[in-house]
């Protein structure tokens, strides 16, 4: 399997190009399908004691699916948590656009 570091830095780039093509009004259907695919995300994470945590910390903080703007900043919180976790640096979550969606180079 891919390293840790690896999957992790391909994972994120899926998870936060989810959110900068979510709809900015999602319907019913939409937020449930966002809901059921973190969901399973989170239990099937490739990196086991990755996956535990993540359940943990969907459970206690449940994603926000209202809108792109608000899953966007749900992740971006999601995934400083796992920084802090790890002792690197937290991301400006009010520049997440810029930097999944509207880009800049990384
Ligand atoms: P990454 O954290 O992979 O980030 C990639 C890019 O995203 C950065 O270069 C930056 O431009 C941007 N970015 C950074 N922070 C944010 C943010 N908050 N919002 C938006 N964009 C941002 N690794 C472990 O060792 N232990 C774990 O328990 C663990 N849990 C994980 C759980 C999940 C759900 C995922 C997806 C990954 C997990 N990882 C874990 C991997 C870890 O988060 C990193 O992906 C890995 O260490 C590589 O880090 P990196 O420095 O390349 O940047």
């Amino acid at each position: 399997p891919a390293d840790v570091e690896t999957l992790g830095r391909s994972s994120w780039t899926l998870l936060h190009s989810i959110a900068a093509t979510y709809p900015p009004a999602p319907t019913p259907s939409e937020q449930n399908d966002l809901k059921s695919f973190m969901s399973l995300f989170a239990k099937l994470y490739p990196c086991w004691v990755c996956a535990e945590d993540f359940q943990q910390y969907i459970k206690k903080e449940e994603p926000k699916t209202g809108s792109r703007d608000e899953f966007g900043n749900w992740l971006c919180e999601a995934h400083n948590e796992v920084n802090r976790k790890l002792g690197k640096p937290t991301f400006d979550c009010s520049k997440w656009q810029e930097r999944w969606r509207t880009g800049w180079k990384d």
